[in-house]
């Protein structure tokens, strides 16, 4: 299951289409090997010639699990979601994780280390941790399990030797987190404000604390009113990056066109749990069932529980509300790529890693590439 299983590939590959790369599109060929090798061009215009659309990969900071497979029950089952997602274009992710005890979060954390060291084969590159929760408002917690705590960097710190986190979502208005905030940030960990009754004030403190980003905007924080603005507000007026999901259940089309509009690097997630590519049913999301039912994946309650969306939707539900393609994309890969702070993913040009996704002109996803190797698409 490491990369060294794939085959031996003969030579540079090379892909004819209309290519997107940072400068805009072009007619051409792109060769590669695990590294994007040269973009050369033809002719330089707009698509629409019938070649296939060549993509920067899809990058997903937000993923719970999918195929069936909660990532809260280890490797095999983070195996089996980057698997399913990859089949839907996403080149690398976050493995994120739910609240848990510690104990819990420990033994997933020691799982998935090795996964985030090799890629597995015909899977999406796992580029470390997203801690959501469990330092998180228990009067937001959307469809969290109610075992949420203050933080401590004790315990992040232990996390963090386990596994690598990239970006961890808490509640800045509790006590002891902008401590937690500035620390985090020396650790090169990206703070994220979420599941959260913070005030407009209060995000405006931790951003200046150094909190970095708001997970799933609208959903689980303060709403915007015009003389309470909340997270929301402190979002569209401050923000440079922010998740949403565009599933268009968690949030409606207006207002992801009012943050797209608002927030410069406005990148999308899918927040996918175990049913994301899988029939209506029952399915788990850390210790609690969930139901799948249409688009929708909810508690008993009807909370919304994650999402089943996955990154391929996710740029047709942009492109259909009203968004260029060009703009899609980099909401979709290369901003998410920006926030972490990876020059060499999220855009196609010579020394990016080979993380590609083809599409014909009707945005059916025909091809994917991770780090060179092609992945299987038959049972996408
Ligand atoms: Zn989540």
């Amino acid at each position: 299951m490491t990369r060294e299983a794939d085959p031996p590939s003969a030579g540079p590959q090379q892909i004819t289409g209309n290519i997107l790369t940072p400068r805009g599109w072009i007619a051409g060929d792109l060769r590669f090997h695990d590294r994007i090798e040269t973009v050369a061009a033809r002719t330089v215009g707009q698509p629409g010639d019938g070649l296939p659309l060549v993509l920067p990969g899809f990058i997903d900071l937000h993923v719970h699990g999918g195929g069936g497979a909660d990532i809260m029950e280890g490797a095999a089952a983070l195996q089996t979601a980057v698997r399913m997602h990859a089949r839907h274009g996403t080149t690398s992710l976050l493995a994120t994780t739910v609240t848990a005890e510690r104990t819990d979060l420990e033994r997933v954390f020691s799982e998935v280390a090795p996964v985030i060291r090799q890629r597995p084969s015909g899977g999406a590159r796992v580029l470390g941790i997203h801690l959501e929760g469990p330092y998180i408002n228990p009067e937001k917690l959307g469809a969290q399990p109610d075992t949420v705590r203050l933080g401590t960097l004790e315990e992040i710190q232990a996390l963090h030797t386990l596994a690598p986190i990239r970006v961890l979502t808490l509640a800045p208005e509790l006590e002891g987190h902008f401590e937690l905030i500035r620390a985090l940030r020396g650790m090169g960990i990206m703070p994220q404000m979420g599941h959260t009754t913070g005030s407009y004030e209060t995000a405006v403190a931790a951003a200046e604390a150094g909190a970095c980003g708001y997970t799933h905007l609208f959903n689980a924080m303060t709403p915007m009113h015009h003389r309470a603005p909340g997270m929301v507000g402190a979002a569209m007026a401050h923000a440079e990056f922010a998740e949403l999901i565009p599933d268009l259940l968690h949030v409606h089309p207006g207002a992801i066109r009012a943050a797209l509009r608002a927030i410069p690097k406005l990148y999308c997630v899918t927040d996918a749990t175990a049913g994301a590519g899988m029939s209506d049913g029952a399915y788990r999301l850390g210790t609690q069932t969930v139901t799948k039912c249409g688009n929708g994946i909810r508690l008993a309650d009807g909370t919304l529980a994650g999402s089943t969306l996955t990154m391929d939707d996710a740029l047709r539900n942009l492109v259909s509300i009203g968004l260029p393609l060009e703009e899609a994309s980099r909401r979709v890969s290369t901003y998410a790529a920006d926030y972490l702070g990876l020059q060499d993913r999220g855009r196609i040009e010579a020394g990016a890693w080979a993380d590609l996704v083809v599409l014909s002109p009707e945005l059916k996803l025909m091809k994917v590439y991770v780090e060179g190797a092609c992945i299987e698409l038959a049972d996408a």
